[in-house]
């Protein structure tokens, strides 16, 4: 689950100190409430026990979700020397990766944000991409395709959906091609599958498979 510190903090509003909790690792998988409050910019927000007032306080944390392939470092956004910090986090990283390169956690490449608002956008692209992945397997389903998940780390640097559709019982560069064509005939509005199909028209079968999950 995730984890929590604690850190004494001054109001900026009465100017009373108070210990307050802080997140230090998040569980974006497990702990539903928190990555909503991320989503909705509540996550750096403090109560003040003495006068009542809400402010804004940024502290270093890590965010991790295996199951959408996430591992980000989040420094604060206006702490002077954050990016010196985060090129040290960087360092670290490296160090302990080479050192347990079976780690689950350590697969793909960490994400590196200068603020919660950064890692934001990266969970409100990812529900853009789900809602745009449900409307193609609706699609596909309604046709008889079969459709296979690919890594999310990869859709989401390379702006594809979340599963991708084939035609047939083999799941292969041809079979995806004539599948994503006859979709986007019906509904053209479907960006990413029209991206993934300009990669597969010049994708070997070795490249197709390296995207989809084990
Ligand atoms: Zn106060």
């Amino acid at each position: 689950m995730s984890n929590k510190g604690k850190k004494t903090v001054t109001c900026p509003h009465c100017g009373k100190s108070f210990d307050a909790d802080f997140w230090t690792v998040v569980r974006g998988d497990l702990d539903f409430e928190l990555k909503e409050m991320i989503i909705n910019g509540e996550f750096d927000l403090l109560l003040c026990p003495e006068c009542n007032k809400l402010f804004s306080y940024e502290d270093t944390f890590v965010y991790i979700d295996p199951v959408d392939e996430i591992m980000a470092f989040v420094m604060p956004e206006k702490n002077e020397g954050s990016s010196e910090i985060m090129e040290k986090v960087k360092a670290d990283y490296e160090i302990i990766k080479s050192e347990n390169p079976d780690s689950l956690t350590m697969a793909y490449k960490p994400y590196y944000f200068l603020g919660a608002e950064s890692l934001a956008e990266l969970l409100l692209n990812d529900r853009d991409i789900e809602e745009e992945t449900e409307v193609m397997e609706f699609m596909a389903k309604e046709r008889g395709f079969p459709q296979k998940e690919i890594k999310k780390s990869v859709a989401r640097e390379k702006n594809f959906l979340f599963s991708i559709p084939y035609e047939g019982s083999s799941c292969c560069v041809s079979s995806a091609v004539s599948a994503c064509e006859k979709l986007l005939k019906e509904n053209d509005s479907l960006k990413r599958l029209s991206s993934f199909l300009n990669f597969l028209r010049g994708a070997s079968e070795e490249d197709f498979k390296s995207l989809l999950k084990k």
